[in-house]
Formats: structure tokens, sequence, C-alpha cells
């Protein structure tokens, strides 16, 4: 494309160029004709005057003064010479030359003839040049004398015919019709032009003849022809000075020269404007690929650790997977306690961790493995699997690696994490994948059984019936599918009924009456607990109100409060109205919190028991000793009464120590003053023990299972039966 532009382009300019010089030798020879028509004339007019001076002097008596005359004129006017030759007598020359008598008759007879005189170009007997002799008639009144005339060197005319404006490469020629030469603008080979012709080719639509024909005709012609294997142009126009005509020769290789020159300039420069142009496109695609790389880095790579984020591996989750051949797992990674650490040491140190991490766990990849951070202290990992066994093994040197690189020397804080796996047996899509290794990493951080736990079927039935539950839980509680059940409690020693505590049952037609660790603990979750237990108040509430009305003794009955309300300011307020709108009396409705409330926040908790207290609740610290809680927890917490948990119960009955802990931590308990509750009271030997250790009242399936409302009012006395 580029020879086939630079070709097309070269043709152009020389087309172009053509044209121009065509124009230019045109007007060049037109100017050049012009020029010698008006110099020949202008020496005729000076001839002229000449004459007169002579012709006012007749008869010429003084022939000294004429001869001292033309002899001025001569040197004046550089002729060659000047001279009179009278019609009779011997002529009067300005210089003394060869020429003969004859010659001289000659001219003038010619001058007489025709007034005025060119001659055709001769070649001067006294200094040898080319010469052209002028010459004008003189009279005397009418009567013919004489003539006067001129020589002229024919080089007085020559610089008119060198086309001066085409460069010094062309000429002109004045010649005579039959191709004689009369003046040159160059020495040439031969004094007839058409003699030069003959040797040169003309081309085949305008042949020499035509040429010579259009010459002697003294039409203008224009005709390019070949001579000694150079082409040149010419140009020929008729002159009013003796029929003679005017040829302007020019070589074409000046304009090809021209032409060469002018492409070679053009070309250069597109080259540079190519090359500019070249260099800006290579800078924009520079350019181009930087902001690309940074957008793939923002979209793709997770600017902290410098490893790819989610994005990407969702991305490329499918094929990693081919490059395993499919025998994958995808494991989370969860750093524990990852607040913890950034809250201590501040979140410089926080990153470093992360960072950190991120090395160690790179750095244990095999091939075709692939990791990414997923969020703050979560990364998920794409790992080969064999089985179970090995990827566990693999998984525990590998979390004993992070505790080593990870964990900072200067400081208490230990890095620990968790893994949680989806063995990649079925093809899923990635993000449920990810979901379900998220369940089990879930699992893995409540269940303390480890730090590494693997997703199973069953995981993935709970998820679907939690689904299930979370779909119809608002259409339960409006259609009344969550019943209340009661547990009454027994005092140890007198046997009699003191209350009871209400648990919620969900009704869920041919599946029965689900109990609350079904879905209590996902309620927790969704916050729908706290709708929940506000409903089980109200009904409470109404049971109590309801016992009122009919005449039958109103015990107090303890509500479960999920730790989600104490930190609802809501709370309180909410639980006050719903009391009071049926009239019970506050201290009629003890509220249970677990011990694990406390734990977690002390300072809200004692805040909460005093809310409660203020409007006359009575309040109780749930399942004791289920979980790690000594007995300093309690002090300086205002609990009515402690219910011991089950689990702190069981074993006691024959391991001496245990009984031993159970009683110390009654008696620690009445030491603050609060009732003691045991819970999950199953057997008639723990009821003997508890009630021996001082437990003043018993909840468990030895005195009544939860029972129905209505089974439960059979329990109550009649206020009048009392009063009896
Ligand atoms: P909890 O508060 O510790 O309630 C006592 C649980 O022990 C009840 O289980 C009860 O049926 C059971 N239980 C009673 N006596 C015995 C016994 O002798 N042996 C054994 N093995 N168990 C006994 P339930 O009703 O399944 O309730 C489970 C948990 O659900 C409750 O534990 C409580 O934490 C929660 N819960 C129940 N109802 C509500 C509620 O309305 N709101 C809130 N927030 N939680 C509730
Ligand atoms: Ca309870
Ligand atoms: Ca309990």
């Amino acid at each position: 494309m580029l020879s086939a532009g630079v070709a097309f382009y070269w043709h152009y300019v020389g087309n172009l160029l053509e044209r121009d010089v065509t124009a230019n030798i045109m007007s060049a020879g037109n100017e050049a004709a012009d020029s010698f028509s008006r110099a020949v004339a202008a020496d005729q007019r000076v001839i002229d005057t000449i004459a007169i001076t002579v012709q006012t002097n007749y008869p010429w008596t003084n022939t000294e003064k004429l001869e001292r005359f033309l002899h001025l004129q001569v040197k004046y006017n550089e002729f060659e010479n000047l001279g009179i030759i009278p019609l009779r007598g011997k002529s009067l020359q300005a210089r003394v030359t060869a020429e003969s008598e004859s010659w001289l008759r000659e001219i003038m007879m010619r001058a007489m003839a025709e007034d005025t005189y060119v001659s055709s170009r001769q070649v001067s007997a006294s200094s040898g040049a080319n010469v052209l002799v002028q010459a004008a008639s003189l009279h005397d009144g009418m009567e013919p004398i004489g003539a006067l005339f001129a020589v002229v060197p024919t080089d007085r005319y020559k610089n008119l015919l060198t086309l001066s404006s085409l460069g010094s490469n062309g000429a002109a020629f004045v010649i005579s019709r039959d191709g004689q030469v009369e003046v040159a603008g160059r020495p040439l080979s031969s004094d007839n032009m058409f003699d030069v012709f003959g040797r040169a080719q003309f081309p085949k639509e305008k042949p020499f003849e035509t040429v010579r024909e259009q010459i002697q005709s003294g039409q203008s012609t224009f005709v390019r022809y070949y001579l000694d294997g150079q082409q040149r142009f010419l140009y020929g126009v008729a002159l009013p000075v003796n029929n003679w005509y005017l040829l302007a020769v020019l070589p074409t290789h000046f304009i090809q020269a021209q032409a060469q020159r002018l492409t070679w300039v053009s070309l250069s420069l597109v080259t540079v404007i190519l090359i500019l142009f070249g260099l800006l496109m290579f800078y924009m695609f520079r350019l181009r690929a930087y902001s690309n790389q940074q957008l793939f880095n923002t979209a793709f790579v997770d600017s902290l650790t410098g490893v790819d984020n989610l994005n990407r591996m969702s991305v490329l989750f499918s094929k990693r997977l081919r490059e395993l051949n499919g025998a994958a797992a995808l494991v989370i990674f969860d750093i524990l306690k990852f607040k913890v650490i950034n809250d201590m040491l501040g979140y410089e140190r926080g990153n470093q961790v992360l960072q950190r991490a991120a090395d160690v766990l790179h750095a244990h990849l095999e091939k075709g493995e692939y990791m990414c951070r997923s969020t703050a202290d979560n990364f998920v990992l794409v790992l080969s699997l064999t089985d179970r066994r090995t990827l566990r093994t693999r998984l525990t040197k590998l979390v004993a690696t992070i505790r080593r690189e990870c964990t900072a020397m200067d400081s208490c804080i230990m890095v620990d994490g968790v893994f949680g796996v989806y063995e990649l047996l079925e093809h899923v899509p990635f993000f449920i994948a990810l979901d379900r290794a998220r369940l089990a990493l879930e699992h893995a951080k409540h269940l303390s059984t480890g730090n590494i736990q693997f997703y199973d079927e069953k995981d993935r039935r709970r998820i679907l019936l939690e689904q299930q539950l979370e779909n119809s839980m608002e259409q339960a509680l409006s259609s009344g599918a969550f019943t209340l059940m009661l547990q009454p409690k027994f005092d140890f020693n007198t046997r009699e009924m003191k209350g009871a505590e209400a648990l919620v049952r969900w009704n869920q037609g041919e599946r029965g009456l689900v109990r609350p660790d079904d879905f209590i603990p996902l309620f927790e979750r969704n916050g729908f607990i706290l709708k929940l237990d506000m409903f089980i108040l109200e009904q409470v509430a109404k049971v109590l109100n309801k016992w009122r009305q009919a005449g039958k003794e109103q015990v107090p009955i303890a509500v479960n409060f999920s730790r989600l309300h104490l930190n609802d300011s809501r709370y309180i307020p909410q639980m006050s109205r719903t009391v009071d709108a049926y009239e019970v009396p506050h201290h009629l409705i003890e509220v249970e919190l677990t011990e694990s409330v406390i734990l977690n926040n002390r300072e809200l908790a004692q805040n909460v028991i005093r809310g409660l207290h203020n409007k006359g609740f009575s309040v109780a610290m749930d399942d004791f000793g289920s979980g790690y809680s000594s007995l300093n927890v309690l002090k300086g917490l205002q609990f009515d009464s402690i219910k011991l948990d089950k689990e702190f119960l069981s074993g006691s009955e024959q391991n001496k120590t245990a009984q031993k802990v159970v009683q110390g931590a009654v008696d620690m308990i009445k030491a603050i003053g609060a009732k003691i509750v045991a819970e999950g009271v199953e057997t008639a030997e723990q009821a003997e023990f508890l009630r021996q250790i001082g437990c003043d009242l018993a909840q468990g399936y030895y005195f009544s299972r939860p029972l129905p409302v209505a089974e439960f009012e059979q329990l109550l006395p009649n206020v009048m039966d009392l009063k009896k």
C-alpha cells in the first residue's frame, strides 16, 4: 500500500509539475519573444534617430565631423560598427572594416526598399563574431540619398534568450522560417535548428513534419521530443521581426529532478508524520494498557494484600476447578477474634497480620491451587482434595504456621484461625459452594471442636429447614401457631406449686409441636425473637388476667427474653405497656436472662436489671453453670433468683466432689440473697439432694413436664378455697 501510494504520489506530483512547467515554459517563451522583439525594435529606433541627425547634415561636406559623430554613437550604443552608404560615392564608416562595397550596396538597396532592415545572422568580417546588420534609409526631403547601417553583435540579445525564470536549464533560439539559427540563447552544435531536430525523435501524434509546418506557417507549437536520450519540451512562437520564430527548449529532467525533490520532501514529511503518529499510538496503547491494568487491579486485586479478590475468584473458579480435575475443596479461612487484634494493636498492625497471613497462605498453595481475600479477615482457597484426612492434616499444619508466623512477638495476642471446608463433589455454582463453606466456617467458630469444619449434608438440610421456618414465621405468629406452655415450679419442702416458666411451642400441623431449640437460634439471628418474646409475654399477661377474673390464684410466671432486647431502649417501656394492658401486677412477671448476657456486657446487663426492678419486675438468671460463669459474675447484680442449669446438676448424684461444688455454689447464692431454682430435676435422688442443700424451688420432669395452659390451670387452687 505504501509503495503504491508513493508511486501514485510520484506520478501525481510529476503530472502536476509538468502542467506547471508547460505553462511556465510558454510564458517564459512568450516573454523571451517579447523581450527580443522589443530589444530589436529599440535598436531600430536608435538607428532611426541617428539617421535623422545624419539626414539634417546633408550634404555631408564636413566628413570629419560626421565620422566623429558616427564614432561616438558606436561607442555609446555598443554597436560593432556604424556607417553611411550614400547613393553615390564612397561609404563612410565609424570603424574601418573589411566589408566589401558590394555587401554595403546590397544593404543599402534593402534599406531603401523597406525603409528599415534587419539582416539575418552574419559573421562579421572584422571581428568574426555573429552579428545582425540593421539599416535605415536616408532622405533629403523626398529624395533618397542612401542608407545608415549598424552592425549589432547578436551577443547583445543572448541574455534575453536564457529563460532565466526556468533556472539555468533551458534556452531560447531565434530562427528563420527555414530553421536557420539567427540568435542562440546557448551554443548549438548546428547552425540550423531543423538539422538538430532531424536527429531527434518526435512523438507519433506530432511528428517533426507537423512541427516544421507549424513553424513555417508562424503558428505556435508545443511538443515533447527526445534528443540524445533526453526528453525536452519545445515551445515555439512567431516573432514580429523578419518573420523570425522563437523556440524555447527545456530538458524534462529538470522537472523530474524537481518532482523527485518534491516527492522526497513530501515523503520525508509523511515519514516523520507517520513516525510521530506511531509514537503517539504507541504512547496511547501504553497508556491504555496501563489504565486497563489499573482498572483490572481495582476490579480484581485486593489492594491490601495484593492477592486476587473475590470477584476474580468467582470469574476464574470453573477454570481452576478444571485444572484440579474437579478434585477440589473450597476452603474459607477466618482469623479468630480479628476485631480484638484491631482494637488492641491498631489498624496498622491488624493490616500487617492480614498481609502476613495472605503471604503464608499463598506460599502454601500448590500447582493449580488458588486463593483470594474475600472480606476483612476471610480468605478463600481452592485446594486440591484427595480425602478428608489428608486435607485436615494439611490445614492443621497450615493454621499452626499462621499461628507461628502472624502472632506478634511483643504482644500477647495470639493469632488463630478456623477453616470451613466445602468438598466440591458435585457441580455447584461458585457462590453456593462459598455459602456452604461459610456455613461450615460458622460451625467451626461456634462448636469449639477444633479449627477445621467440613460442610455436611445435614448442614444443608438444616439450612433448608431454617429457610422454610423463616418463610412461615410471620404467618405462624398471626395465625396463632405459636402457643404457650407452662412448666410449674414447686417448693422443695412443701411441694406446693409456686409459679411457672413460660415456654413457647410452634404448632406446625403435621410436624406437631416443635421445640424452641429448633427455631429460637434462627430467630435470634434474624431478629424475629423480639416479636416472639413480646407475643409470649402478652399470652402470659392474658392468662394471668383470665385467672384473676376466674377467681383463681395468680402465680408468678417467668418469661424468657433474648439478649437481643437488651440493646433495645424500647424494651422495658414496651414490656410495661403489654403487662399493664391486662392489668397484671408487675411482681407476677419474672424476666429470665441467660448467663451469656451478663458475660457479654456486664454494664448493660446491670442497667437493664435496674430498669426492670424500677418497674417492679423480678429478674432471674437462667442457665447458671452452663457456661463459664464463676460466682464472681453474680456480684453486684441484683438477681432475684438464680436458676441452676440442668447440666450443672448432671452427674452429681454419685459424684461427691460434684456435689460439693453444687453445695458451694448454692451457699454462695444464698449469701447474696437470691432464691435458687433447680432446673431439669428428673429423679427423686436429685430432688432429695437439692432439697437438702437448700434449693428453694424445683422445676423438672420429676415434678411436671411443661403443660398446656388448660392443664396447668388444674393445678391452680381457687382463691376462695385458699381463704377457707
Ligand atoms: P430454658 O429456659 O432453660 O427452659 C428450660 C428447658 O428445659 C425447656 O425446654 C424445658 O422443657 C426443659 N426441661 C424442663 N424440665 C426438664 C427435665 O427434667 N429434663 C430435661 N432434660 N429438660 C427439662 P424447652 O421448652 O425446649 O425450651 C428450650 C429453651 O428455649 C429454653 O431453655 C429457653 O432458653 C428457650 N425458650 C423457650 N421459650 C422461649 C421464649 O418464649 N422466649 C425465649 N427467648 N426463649 C425461649
Ligand atoms: Ca428459661
Ligand atoms: Ca434454663
